[in-house]
């Protein structure tokens, strides 16, 4: 069930700021307040979904790969293709999820850590 109350439902909703790298209506790009790598940006789409399978097999098929795209585009955007990111998607207990809303953390702008 999703929780309309998580911390990134109002960051959508301009309740909690965020840094911005990208917004369109479909989705949100902004800056970890809490970063693991000198580049640590959070993408999430604006639809409600609790993590990647979730979102995955409950959304438009083109909302799924409509977000995918811009999560490429802001790695371009952030200037990290060339030399390389890492993609993060936590999900549940295991996965030590904190925030219940579907995001990817995307890692970069420097060597990162070899452990997963
Ligand atoms: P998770 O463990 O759910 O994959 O990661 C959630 C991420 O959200 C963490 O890296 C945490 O630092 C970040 N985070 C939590 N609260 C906020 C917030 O209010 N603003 C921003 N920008 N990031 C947050």
């Amino acid at each position: 069930m999703y929780d309309n109350n998580n911390i990134f439902a109002k960051i959508i909703r301009a309740e909690i700021p965020c840094k911005k790298v990208f917004e369109d209506d479909k989705c949100l790009f902004f800056y970890d307040i809490n970063p693991v790598a000198k580049i640590h940006v959070l993408g999430i789409p604006k639809s409600s979904h609790v993590d990647f399978s979730d979102f995955v097999n409950n959304a438009e098929p083109s909302d799924v790969s409509g977000f995918f795209k811009k999560v490429s585009f802001v790695i371009e955007k952030l200037g990290i293709k060339n030399d390389g990111y890492r993609l993060v998607s936590n999900s549940g207990i295991n996965g030590r999820q904190e925030v219940p809303h579907f995001h990817v953390h995307i890692l970069g702008g420097e060597s990162l850590a070899s452990n997963l």
